[in-house]
């Protein structure tokens, strides 16, 4: 028997909603938190930059209960995706339980002694109150407190008129019209605004990079796109996995010369369709080295305007700016009216006591979260949204389901605390020894390897159905409908009291 909790969402996000969604639906009490004054995190509107869209196909970005509209083109606009979120909420009805303007400050366990978080509460006019959880579902994601880069002689290039932003304030295309933009990043967010800047009329475009990095073009050879080539069980199986038997291990050898041959194959298609040597952007790292979830799409347009000078490639950083122009740390030096930071998001859980933060994050940055989504050192909490991946809202919504069931004691396989640090540790190992790769973003990042952590998920949950499809199906990208059905069939339940 479950008894129903009073359970904290921390963000409305895409993650957020999934959370939402899942302890809702199993009977408990929901109410989700926001700070901002709209639902859908990156995609809400005032976030978003023009020109903005998914990296994933459609079929890739959706919760397993809802495909996104017919008429959405196979890679969806901002505005489209934050319109299916907002029809994702009203629909579930989790819109009743969402509390804009309200900002988690704080948390502390329950003074009343009873498990939980006591959370303070920020609202828009900076009144803090205290309001007590059974349960807290984190869902803040991943890209919500932009990096700051300070270079001398900033005051001085502000002081003459120029000006400074990160990626996420680039919102008003027009301010790039006849002014020589310099953007900073080799991001998808990088490339976008470099792009989208030409084509706002700016009158000089540069990219400044540290090296280049693979880009994949959103049809690969121009003819297939991308998710039948690198979302595919038979490529993910090209990667050496966690824990693998020792067969495993000999299969992978045995097989290293086709892999081998798969991967150049691949570098020699994207370096002729890019035309990455006439834009001197081969990368030096190998293709397969480097795959996790920073490997970003090709914005349409970037390498032809890099080719044919349009948009200016710089290799290394700023180094600091001097008047009306900023100096690169190889000496070149640039003329800029508007700088554009892309240089991501810092992680953490800010509003997390300082004795639970260290017992999430290591030294190193590397997050110790079972199966990116608990840690049985923080008790009464979960973590959505934060097994990042090409198919993100797949990812949240698999890791809702789960952590559901874990809150409530449910899962078919519910781990000891100790099978949990057990495996906290060998995937700590995995992915500073094994693949470095892998330890991107603090360790949370599940690309490429998609299909193994779906599968760990829904073994957990104890999904009766769990269809492979054959060898056919070792080519198909996960589908989100399956999904659907393989959560349908594990066992059900429903928190009553
Ligand atoms: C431009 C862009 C394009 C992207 N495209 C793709 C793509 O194509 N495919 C893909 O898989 N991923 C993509 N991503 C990654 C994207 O972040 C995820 O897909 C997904 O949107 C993350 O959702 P989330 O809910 O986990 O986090 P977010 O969308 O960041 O939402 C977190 C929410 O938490 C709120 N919050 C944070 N702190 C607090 C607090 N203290 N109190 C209250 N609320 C708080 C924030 O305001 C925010 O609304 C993209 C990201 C960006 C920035």
């Amino acid at each position: 028997m479950v008894s129903p909790k009073h359970v904290c969402v921390i963000g409305a996000g895409i993650s957020g909603l999934a959370a939402a969604k899942a302890f809702s639906t199993r009977g408990h009490h929901v109410t989700i938190v926001e700070r901002s004054g709209d639902l859908g995190g990156v995609w809400e509107p005032a976030r978003s930059y023009p020109d903005v869209q998914t990296q994933s196909p459609k079929e890739l970005y959706r919760y397993t209960d809802r495909a996104m509209p017919d008429d959405y083109p196979e890679w969806p606009t901002g505005p489209q995706v934050h319109a299916y979120l907002a029809d994702y909420a009203k629909s579930f009805g989790l819109d009743r339980m969402l509390r804009l303007n309200t900002a988690v400050a704080g948390m502390a366990r329950r003074a009343d002694g009873r498990p939980g978080w006591s959370l303070a509460l920020t609202a828009k006019d900076g009144a803090t109150a205290k309001e007590d959880f059974d349960f807290v579902a984190i869902c803040t994601g991943q890209f919500n407190e932009p990096r700051e880069l300070h270079c001398p002689g900033e005051d001085g290039f502000l002081a003459q008129g120029g000006q400074i932003m990160h990626s996420s304030t680039y919102s008003d295309a027009s301010l790039a019209k006849g002014r020589r933009v310099v953007v900073l990043g080799g991001s998808k967010s990088a490339t976008d605004i470099a792009v989208n800047a030409v084509k706002s009329g700016a009158r000089e475009v540069t990219i400044v990079m540290r090296e280049p990095v693979w880009r994949i073009p959103y049809f690969i050879g121009g003819l297939v796109n991308f998710k039948r080539i690198l979302y595919i069980r038979a490529q993910e199986e090209m990667f050496p996995g966690w824990g693998a038997s020792a067969t495993a291990r000999l299969a992978l050898r045995l097989a290293a010369p086709l892999i081998w041959a798969n991967w150049r194959g691949l570098e020699s298609l994207l370096k002729a369709q890019l035309k990455l040597n006439r834009c001197k952007m081969v990368p030096a790292e190998r293709i397969e080295d480097g795959v996790n979830c920073s490997v970003p799409i090709a914005t349409p347009g970037f390498y032809p305007m890099v080719a044919d000078g349009r948009i200016k490639a710089v290799f290394g950083s700023f180094d600091h700016y001097d008047g009306d122009s900023i100096v690169m740390s190889g000496g070149e030096r640039i003329g800029a009216d508007v700088a554009v930071l892309a240089i991501g998001y810092k992680l953490g859980v800010p509003f997390l006591p300082a004795a639970y933060q260290q017992k999430l994050v290591d030294a190193d940055g590397q997050y110790r979260l079972y199966r990116l989504i608990a840690n049985p050192d923080l008790p009464e909490l979960g973590f959505v949204g934060f097994n990042s991946s090409f198919c993100t809202v797949l990812c949240a919504d698999l890791a809702a389901n789960w952590l559901v069931r874990y809150a409530d004691g449910q899962l078919a396989n519910q781990p000891t605390a100790q099978a949990m640090r057990d495996n906290i540790e060998m995937m700590l190992h995995f992915k500073r020894v094994e693949r470095p790769a892998a330890g991107v973003y603090g360790g949370l990042c599940v690309a490429p390897y998609h299909y193994r952590h779906f599968d760990e998920l829904m073994a957990d949950i104890g999904t009766n159905e769990q269809k492979r499809g054959g060898l056919a199906g070792h080519f198909q990208p996960p589908n989100a409908d399956d999904y659907a059905k393989f959560l349908a069939s594990a066992p059900e339940y429903r928190a009553t009291g």
